[in-house]
């Protein structure tokens, strides 16, 4: 049978309730087998604040319950930037023919795609899932790739690593918009003071 894996790329710095939700709706909206949450090397948009491993420590901290949900490295064990297009044709190429290939991105993303590397190959090789965003309207989003992507009506949060972090940095609490072994990881590495 076919198996249907979304891939969630991200710079997930630090991944937070948003990432697994949004996760966690789509491979059920969208009949996925699993989700296999990707941390970004050295991100081609913008810069992480915390290390690539202490990101993917974060993910695979707020994974490990969930048998449905993985940690990949592989962006991450790759030198200098990926772009999503080489990420996917490795993939491609990896996981073989029973496999399809599911792209989960926020609305932020979608609206953005113009300024990818090549996103009309991107839409070729990979079926593009939409989260809801706020502030990101699917209007905002080129018609040309519209067209080729599935908007999925997943909850409306307000929530960002950058808030997080900001949150972090002025010591008020994380709790609840992290995971619980996220905010320790994050307490005890000292990270985004
Ligand atoms: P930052 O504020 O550092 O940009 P972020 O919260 O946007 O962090 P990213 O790691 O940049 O998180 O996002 C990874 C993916 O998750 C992107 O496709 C982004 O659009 C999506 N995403 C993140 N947070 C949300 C959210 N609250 N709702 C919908 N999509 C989200
Ligand atoms: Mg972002």
């Amino acid at each position: 049978m076919t198996k249907h894996v979304g891939i969630f790329g991200g710079t997930f710095d630090p991944i937070h309730i948003g990432h697994l939700i949004i996760g966690q709706e789509i491979m059920l909206q969208c009949a996925l087998n699993r989700v296999v949450f990707m941390p970004s090397g050295e991100p081609p948009l913008k810069r992480s604040m915390a290390s690539a491993e202490d990101r993917a420590r974060m993910v695979s901290l707020a994974v490990r319950d969930y048998p449905e949900f993985e940690l990949s490295r592989f962006e991450l064990s790759r030198p200098g930037k990926s772009y999503t297009i080489d990420t996917l044709r490795h993939l491609r190429r990896d996981m073989g023919e029973d496999t399809e290939i599911f792209l989960i991105i926020g609305a932020d993303n979608a609206v953005e795609m113009g300024d990818w590397f090549d996103p009309e190959g991107v839409l070729d090789l990979a079926h593009v899932l939409v989260a809801e965003r706020p502030g990101f309207e699917r209007a905002r989003v080129d018609p040309v790739f519209k067209s080729k992507m599935r908007f999925v009506e997943t909850p409306l949060l307000d929530i960002s690593s950058t808030a997080i972090r900001e949150r972090v940095r002025t010591k008020r609490p994380i709790s609840f918009f992290v995971p619980d072994a996220v905010a320790d990881y994050i307490r005890t590495q000292g990270l985004y003071l």
